[in-house]
């Protein structure tokens, strides 16, 4: 069946309701655990016809976001999604507390219960008033930065609107156009400082009122995390502080070099190639019938995967009036297939949907018939290493997409991997400070932030900027006031998917065969002992770091330096 013949139902919400609460009872109490199970299937059943009805319309209203009908239905199943989940909740108290939590701990495994317990522990009706709180906090936060109106070359723009400008190969117009975008934020500090101030606070709040000693434990729970915590990212950011900062000095170096400036500020670095980032040779089609010879020569599963996704038509790429921007991929559920939606728009990030967003949906493929839904939900960390191994596994495949530019695209894309790690880790060190101090100042949260950037950024010369230099630079990050915590999943994936590509380039087989099996049991056991299973190591384990940059090292300096100018 093709996407557009795929069916959309409008949930019956009422019935779902009182149908939920009754099956509830009885996976918590049943004559035996068989009619518990049941009941527990039919919950799973009715949770996958709301994700489906749910995942239709997200996407039918994104492709066209002028058709009335999805609109209105959008905006019906917002409203009456915070019901079923009220109905989630239940299910993993009945599953925990019921009577046959041993019987599900041996039917689906101890990770199975620890995910329906560590979401519990995120929750109690005393902290709704904080959530609803803190959700219109990070709403604002959205609202503002989406508000940004600069004035610059004579027109107005918002803050996705400078980038070209600030990666304009005159340096006098990438220096201009940072000021003036950094300028805005700077001019809107108070606000944002106000934001933050708040969210902090309310989320400290609730973190006690759950019985957490701040908020670092409850946002791990948030994340699902439950075989790690912030003393394992500690270890983890050391690594990047001691090995990857030293490797990225050079990288910056090198690139210092290629631009031929002897004094880099921090709006060079947004230029890395002078003759322009790598290009891909073709439109949609062309992409699309690279990437099908591509996943045909991978494997008989890429190829199986990949076929299906066009001749399903479950892919909608290319930009058109009436789109909404950005991407993503996402699954069907009752129909068993991904979708991948995106807006090509000639960059290299047209081939990085076609591996990366790519990545993830074939994961959701080989998973389609993992029944009930919970025994496939993994963390973050996990889902990315999907998608960010296969990434480097189709590296063989880019000069058909890119031609003479793909030595740039493979310089580009394993140095700015590697480049992004003490990035993330400083958003990560300085939210961990955040939650451990509550009670800080504005003023000195930006100083904090301005004393880890200098460890693991030491290069960045703001030029006299003086909101960056006084520690500002994080609240561009949305991700610190809406997804605190989350940063550090990035890293922590690029590390794994690292290790594959070191290894693929060594024995393909091995590699090839380890990563399935990563795509296969993800969210069966939890992050440390999935990639175990499948031969990685844990970045958490001091000297991983180290073992997996000398292949990287030695792959960057294979390239061909005549070409990557
Ligand atoms: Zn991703």
């Amino acid at each position: 069946m093709k996407f557009k013949d795929m069916q959309y139902l409008r949930p019956d919400f009422d019935d779902i309701i009182s149908r939920g609460r009754e099956l509830v009872k009885s996976v918590a109490k049943a004559e035996s655990f068989k009619k518990s199970l049941d009941s527990y299937m039919l919950l799973d059943t009715l949770e996958k016809d709301v994700a489906t009805a749910v995942t239709l319309c997200h996407i039918r209203t994104s492709i066209d976001t002028n058709d009335e009908f999805y609109k209105a239905e959008m905006d019906y199943l917002n409203e009456q999604i915070p019901r079923v989940q009220e109905i989630s909740n239940l299910i993993a108290h009945a599953v925990v507390e019921g009577d046959y939590k041993e019987d599900y701990k041996n039917k689906f495994g101890q990770y199975f219960i620890d995910k329906h317990e560590v979401s519990l522990s995120t929750f109690a009706p005393e902290i709704i008033e904080d959530l609803v709180e803190e959700n219109k906090l990070s709403t604002e936060y959205g609202n503002l930065m989406a508000s940004a109106k600069i004035e610059f070359e004579g027109e107005t723009h918002n803050l996705s609107g400078m980038e070209p400008f600030m990666q304009s190969t005159d340096r006098e117009m990438r220096k201009k156009a940072n000021f003036a975008m950094w300028g805005w934020i700077a001019a809107k500090q108070v606000e944002l400082d106000e934001i933050y101030d708040k969210l902090v606070k309310v989320r400290h709040n609730m973190a006690r009122k759950l019985g957490f000693e701040n908020f670092i434990p409850l946002a791990y729970a948030r994340m699902g995390r439950t075989d790690w915590n912030a003393e394992d990212a500690k270890i983890y950011r050391e690594q990047i502080a001691n090995s990857v900062v030293p490797f990225a000095q050079k990288l910056y170096l090198e690139q210092a070099q290629r631009l031929g400036v002897d004094d880099m500020k921090n709006y060079d670095y947004n230029l890395e190639f002078l003759s322009g980032n790598p290009k891909p040779l073709g439109d949609e089609k062309y992409l699309v019938d690279k990437a099908l010879n591509m996943y045909s020569e991978l494997s008989s599963e890429t190829k199986e995967f990949f076929e299906m996704m066009v001749n399903r038509e479950l892919m909608d790429l290319s930009t058109k009036p009436g789109k909404r921007g950005g991407g993503f991929c996402t699954t069907i559920s009752n129909y068993g297939v991904p979708f991948i939606f995106s807006n090509f728009n000639g960059t290299s990030g047209d081939v990085d949907v076609l591996t990366h967003e790519a990545g993830h949906a074939f994961n959701g493929y080989m998973q389609r018939d993992v029944s009930p839904e919970a025994l496939s939900d993994y963390t973050m960390e996990v889902a990315e290493i999907h998608s960010m191994s296969m990434e480097f596994f189709t590296h063989p495949w880019m000069e058909g997409f890119f031609g003479e530019d793909s030595e740039k695209y493979y310089y580009a894309h394993v140095s700015s991997a590697i480049k992004f790690l003490p990035y993330g880790a400083s958003i990560d060190e300085f939210q961990e400070w955040v939650y451990t101090n509550p009670e800080a100042t504005p003023k000195e949260r930006r100083n904090k932030y301005r004393e880890i950037e200098k460890k693991y950024l030491p290069h960045l010369d703001y030029d006299g900027m003086e909101y960056l230099e006084n520690g500002g630079r994080w609240q561009k990050q949305s991700h610190v006031y809406s997804m605190p915590f989350y940063y550090l999943d990035y890293t922590i994936s690029q590390i794994c998917a690292f290790q594959y590509f070191v290894w693929d380039m060594k024995e393909h087989g091995a590699a090839w065969e380890n990563y399935m099996h990563c795509v296969k049991r993800a969210g069966f056991v939890p992050f440390k002992e999935l990639i175990k299973e499948c031969g990685l190591k844990s970045p958490f384990e001091e000297g991983c770091i180290d073992s997996v940059l000398p292949g990287l090292e030695k792959f960057i300096a294979s390239l061909d330096k005549n070409k990557i100018v």
